[in-house]
């Protein structure tokens, strides 16, 4: 197979771990909290793989239900003992506070596989690679890397390839790499079906397309082009939504004419707010730094306590996307 490997840091990392994974009998695989496709296909992909090449070993996949994104993968939980002798793999978390399942620290050794940006270090080893479009992408790269010592299952293609088809918003963002695409085109070669796959992760319940109207109706545009909309408690129960099921209208004001950055705002029930902030090109990850986040350049996440501290991030929003386009 003549696919390109990422570099020759990232070989070393790889084999370590591929020989990390090889000693141990109990190996619980953690991700971040809502998971998205990506963080469910990086860690149930990654369970996949280590279940079918080294059938012998017990794999857990430990967090919170998968909800709507159940069709992908149910988890399959540890219990407290089952760390006492086990590694720990945590995928698609940038930071300890988001992981998913509190009991990570009570393995004996801790692996982190990312593609967010190294913000907060932990685990004995870290492979980090910000040029993956996803941690799917990666978890593919390392059965590429070792095709001897990994075979590929039809189910964990599934996996990884709904993990990068969700982080790459369908090949939209510019994470998404000529390897990318190769390497989808390998797990393409499973045979489960990527139609039904893409239908499903499409599908869009009653509620959540009433909210899609409500965002493109209510939605404003400054003349710097930094969009927002802030959603209320009170919207998200008279439309009958919760904050998790939002993720389906973060992307949308990407399309409207003029919008270079934006921020959706969405009340909690403590009352502050989660942001989530987009960018077509201006950098958005230290304005979400500044505020209790982090995450990607152009995709992170921040929280704000009222709409004053919201009213300042669209204030650096909008020096971001001045600074962009005088940059240009
Ligand atoms: P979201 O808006 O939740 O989809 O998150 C977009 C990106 O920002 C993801 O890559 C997250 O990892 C990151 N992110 C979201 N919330 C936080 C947070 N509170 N702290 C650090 N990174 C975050």
């Amino acid at each position: 197979m003549a696919l390109q490997t990422v570099n020759m840091k990232d070989m070393e990392t790889k084999l370590e771990i591929l020989n990390i994974i090889k000693e141990w009998d109990t190996i619980i695989i953690h991700r971040h909290e809502r998971p998205d496709p990506d963080a469910i296909g990086s860690q149930c992909g990654l369970a996949e793989l280590i279940k079918a090449n080294f059938p012998e070993k017990s794999v857990f996949t430990a967090g919170s239900s998968t909800g709507n994104l159940s069709f992908l993968a149910d988890m399959t939980p540890p219990d407290k003992e089952d760390y006492e002798n086990a590694l720990v793999i945590v995928t698609d978390t940038a930071n300890v506070k988001r992981i998913d399942g509190k009991d990570y620290h009570l393995g004996k050794q801790w692996i982190k596989i990312d593609h967010h940006p190294l913000d907060d270090s932990y685990g004995e080893i870290e492979w980090v690679n910000t040029e993956a479009s996803s941690c799917s992408e990666m978890i593919a790269d390392l059965w590429i890397t070792f095709p001897e010592e990994l075979s590929m299952t039809t189910e964990a293609a599934r996996l990884l390839y709904a993990g990068i088809v969700g982080d790459t918003n369908r090949f939209l963002y510019n994470g998404t790499s000529p390897y990318t695409m190769q390497i989808t085109a390998e797990l393409m070669k499973y045979s489960f079906s990527h139609t039904d796959l893409n239908n499903e992760m499409n599908v869009i319940k009653p509620p959540l397309a009433k909210l899609m109207g409500y965002v493109l109706d209510q939605f404003s545009v400054s003349e710097e082009g930094v969009g927002h909309i802030i959603i209320d408690q009170s919207t998200l129960k008279e439309m009958g939504i919760e904050d998790k099921d939002t993720n389906g209208v973060v992307s949308l004001p990407g399309s409207i004419e003029g919008v270079k950055t934006w921020g959706i705002f969405v009340q909690q029930t403590d009352g502050h707010y989660r942001c989530r902030l987009r960018s077509k090109g201006p950098v958005i990850n230290q304005i979400a730094k500044e505020h209790d986040g982090g995450g990607h350049p152009l995709a992170s996440g921040a929280n704000a306590a009222d709409k004053e501290e919201i009213e300042a991030i669209l204030n650096k929003m909008k020096q971001a996307a001045d600074s962009w386009e005088s940059s240009k």
